[in-house]
């Protein structure tokens, strides 16, 4: 089998898939409701009981026998004894009498005999007896046990994303908790002996680290679990010892930042080489530079992405390859980031035979997109002001003022 550096570079859908195919599935774990905001549902959720429960009334009002109230109106009101009162949560409702009404309240048990509700506003509201001055249709106001769902059937498919409405259904049903996917566990770790952690004095020729925290941060936004491990040197004892000590059995990923270009001192690629993991290009910009693989731990293999250096094209190269495979190993229905179509405002040229992701401003209510900075992958605040990529064609050299093109947008 032929290598990734002989077979030249690879496009993104190949990268992607490679990558994709590098993590497992996950397994499920129960988690209390409040936790399952945002998770996959593992099983398919049935309901344990019928919804509603039992027939309950939806006003405040009185429970009737309909027909005892024919031709009840505002000029010939009925005029009934009030024999019970029934507000909500009551359990030991007994059956209406014939020539009584029962004043009852929203959400309490209809009593058998009553087959309609007549609102406290068509009535003088009466807690002894009642004038009702209007005349129910048989039904009226009831809300039927079983309406909304039947006691068994299937409410939520596995697969399902549980949001507020999923979680609070899950809850009417009498569920506690529910099964969903594990979140991947991911380590990230940046690599670079020019790297000083946020806070502490920089000397010249040193940057900040940012990698690390981004990358944890858009793992975590991805739906997955990070550890932010402190950054290596380009020293690859040193980056060989973190992964040694680090990489235990609960680790679906290690996501490196940095290291693995064409020139010196490139810690990952010298370090993981010949481990399981390649090396290679990816017909793209930014993040042409790319990694992956199972890295072999005698035995064990975990799964490695090796990302560029540079901000953008390591957050780039995250959005494109990285989280939509996150997404798809925890089940995710739609691991892909929504993809629109705009007008670009104001013309670009990009370089032929790389797909390009330029950093985007979409204007929704006009349907346009403007670039933001160049296409230069250090430029982390135009970066920052981004909410979308802009997806051109690797055969694309340039974009005309109005062109439609392709945009991800990175907030849905
Ligand atoms: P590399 O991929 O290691 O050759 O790095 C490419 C560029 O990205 C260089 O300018 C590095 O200084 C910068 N860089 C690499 N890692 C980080 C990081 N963790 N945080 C910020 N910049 C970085
Ligand atoms: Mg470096």
């Amino acid at each position: 089998m032929s290598t990734w550096s002989e077979t030249g570079p690879r496009t993104v859908e190949q990268h992607a898939a490679v990558v994709a195919a590098l993590l497992h599935p996950t397994g499920a774990e129960t988690v209390p409701l409040a936790e399952a905001s945002g998770r996959v549902l593992a099983a398919d959720l049935t309901a344990g009981v019928a919804l509603p429960p039992f027939d309950n009334s939806a006003m405040d009002g009185y429970a009737v026998r309909a027909a005892e109230l024919a031709g009840a109106s505002g000029e010939a009101p009925v005029d009934l004894p009030v024999a019970a009162d029934i507000p909500a949560g009551r359990t030991d409702v007994g059956p209406l009498e014939p020539g009584t009404v029962a004043r009852i309240m929203t959400g309490a048990p209809v009593p058998a005999g009553a087959d309609a509700i007549v609102p406290v506003e068509r009535t003088d509201a009466g807690t002894e007896r009642v004038r009702i001055s209007a005349a129910p249709e048989p039904g009226a106001f009831v809300r039927r046990a079983g309406e909304d769902t039947a006691a068994g059937a299937v409410l939520l498919t596995a697969g399902t994303v549980l949001g507020a409405s999923q979680i609070g259904l899950a809850a009417a049903v009498g569920r506690p908790e529910l099964p969903v996917r594990r979140r991947p566990h991911v380590l990230v770790l940046s690599t670079g002996s020019e790297l000083v952690p946020p806070g502490e004095p920089l000397a010249p020729g040193q940057i900040y680290e940012s990698n690390g925290t981004m990358l944890a941060v858009a793992v975590r936004e991805a739906g997955a679990t990070a550890e932010q491990l402190s950054f290596v040197p380009d020293d690859v004892e040193k980056f060989r010892a973190v992964l040694a000590e680090k990489v235990s059995d609960g680790v679906d990923l290690v996501l490196t930042s940095g290291g693995v270009s064409a020139g010196a001192y490139e810690v990952v690629k010298e370090a993981l080489t010949g481990h399981g993991v390649e090396f290679g290009k990816v017909a793209m910009q930014p993040g042409g530079p790319q990694g992956c693989g199972r890295l072999d731990l005698g035995g064990a293999t975990v799964a490695v992405v090796t990302l560029p250096g540079n901000p953008v094209s390591s957050l780039v190269s995250f959005e494109v390859f990285v989280r939509p495979a996150l997404r798809a190993a925890a089940g995710h229905p739609a691991p892909v980031r929504p993809v629109v179509t705009a007008r670009l405002a104001g013309g670009l040229t990009s370089v032929p035979g790389k797909r390009q992701f330029r950093r985007g401003v979409l204007d929704a209510a006009s349907g346009t997109v403007a670039e933001i900075g160049g296409a230069g992958s250090h430029l982390i605040a135009a970066l920052a002001r981004a909410d979308c990529l802009i997806d051109l064609p690797a055969e694309t050299t340039s974009v005309a003022d109005g062109d439609p093109v392709a945009v991800w947008l990175l907030d849905g």
